[in-house]
């Protein structure tokens, strides 16, 4: 399998092909400044004992304190890892909030875990990490497979362990545990705010046609908000295989469907494709929502929209960046593309520690305001670079983060 941090720092070599940053800053920010590694030990149902393995790696904190969520993945490893938290350094420094980069996750399929069992584990992360978490150290959130539910089980057995009762270590908690108004929908909410600053300069029409990889939180809320705003999104899936529709999918019972049936397969009027299958479909917005490495040097001479919007993190590798780009079609990236997850986040960090709560529609109107803007100077900085706006969004970033350095 395609090495992820390889694959950033192939990103970070490209971006800074075009815009070169002083020797010694480079060198620290292609590496971690920290990777922890745990053994966390559970007591399973049947009486055996698994032990699991997890981590967490700090990539730079020199804007915040570390930020970025926790994956639970059976093929979830450290190089991974060590991956996001480096997207999030600059994903963080992207969206000028005042946080760093981190990451943590569990090699474990979560699917196979009982509830109780999957507590178990989720606390024993909190645990074994306890040390170096904390609101103005290291603040962690959900991503793949992890849910408010489990954020609230971390975050009281992080208070019972430190003391800290501002609720502020762990965001994406559920509403009556202080989470914040608009953090289930934040990552979709915030794809859709980049997109509408962004379609007019690439010629996207409204109502156009979309295809979305992954129906889980980011997927499934992108797929609301874009159909909700009359877009025809015709495909979608997840992990199992996905579906078609030609004339426009009905987002909210085929919400319904996925939760009576366990599949999106059979829905009515659609008929099931797969996954690869699906990322080749001829369409207008393709929204990556799942894993990475989905788009490669293989299938990238195949893709068909005209415009790709990556809310996964990481699902292009450099390879096929080249070939898309080659081939005229505009990437918006991650880590512009994604970053209203974090920034809500960070709304919420805000809150827990101002003991505040804000009204959804202030929530919305501060990350509207926060994603236009850096749209649009993350589009200009690449018109003036004449790159893509990948390149053009770690130039951005690697510029604040240097700032805050000291270079
Ligand atoms: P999730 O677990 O809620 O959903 C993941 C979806 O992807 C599910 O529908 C799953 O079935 C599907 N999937 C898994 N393997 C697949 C495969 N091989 N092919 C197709 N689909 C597959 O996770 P999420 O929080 O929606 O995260 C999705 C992506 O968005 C990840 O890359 C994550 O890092 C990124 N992201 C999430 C957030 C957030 O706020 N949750 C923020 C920024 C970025």
């Amino acid at each position: 399998m395609t090495n992820p941090f390889e694959n950033a720092l192939m990103q970070l070599k490209r971006a800074t092909a075009v815009q070169a940053f002083p020797e010694a800053f480079m060198k620290q920010i292609s590496v971690p400044n920290r990777e922890v590694r745990i053994s966390i030990p559970v007591v399973m149902d049947d009486g055996s004992t698994q032990v699991y393995e997890g981590y967490r790696v700090e990539h730079n904190n020199a804007r915040g304190p570390y930020k970025g969520g926790i994956r639970f993945h059976h093929d979830t490893d450290i190089n991974e890892v060590k991956a996001l938290a480096f997207w999030m350094a600059l994903k963080c420094a992207v969206a000028n909030i005042p946080m760093g980069g981190g990451k943590g996750g569990i090699t474990v399929d979560p699917k196979k875990l009982s509830k109780t069992e999957l507590e178990k584990l989720s606390r024993g992360w909190a645990r074994g990490m306890s040390d170096i978490l904390g609101p103005k150290k290291d603040v962690p959130a959900p991503d793949v497979n992890t849910t408010p539910e489990i954020m609230t089980w971390m975050n009281d057995e992080y208070m019972k362990i430190s003391g800290d009762t501002t609720g502020a270590t762990f965001t994406g908690k559920p509403l009556n545990a202080g989470g914040s108004e608009g953090r289930g929908a934040a990552t979709g909410m915030g794809g859709w705010y980049v997109f509408q600053a962004l379609r007019e300069k690439y010629n996207i029409q409204p109502g156009s046609t979309v295809v979305i990889q992954g129906f889980g939180n980011v997927g499934g809320h992108a797929a609301n908000i874009f159909s909700a705003n009359g877009y025809k999104v015709i495909a979608t899936s997840d992990s199992k295989g996905g579906i078609v529709k030609e004339d426009g999918l009905d987002i909210a019972a085929l919400e319904n469907w996925k939760k009576e049936k366990g599949t999106l397969s059979g829905f009515p009027g659609s008929r099931d494709l797969t996954n690869a299958e699906l990322l080749e479909l001829p369409c207008d917005i393709l929204i990556p929502s799942a894993l990475e490495n989905v788009i490669t040097f293989d299938n990238a001479p195949r893709i068909k929209a005209k415009f790709v919007l990556e809310l996964a993190n990481g699902p292009i590798t450099p390879e096929a960046d080249e070939i898309l780009y080659d081939r005229g079609i505009p990437v918006v990236p991650d880590i512009l593309a994604n970053s209203g997850g974090v920034t809500v986040s960070t709304f919420e960090w805000d809150q827990n520690l101002k003991n505040e709560h804000w009204s959804e529609e202030m929530v919305n109107a501060k990350l509207l305001e926060i994603l236009n803007r850096e749209s649009i100077a993350i589009y200009e900085k690449s018109v003036a670079a004449k790159t893509d706006l990948r390149r053009a969004a770690f130039i951005v970033a690697l510029e604040r983060l240097a700032k805050a350095m000291g270079y």
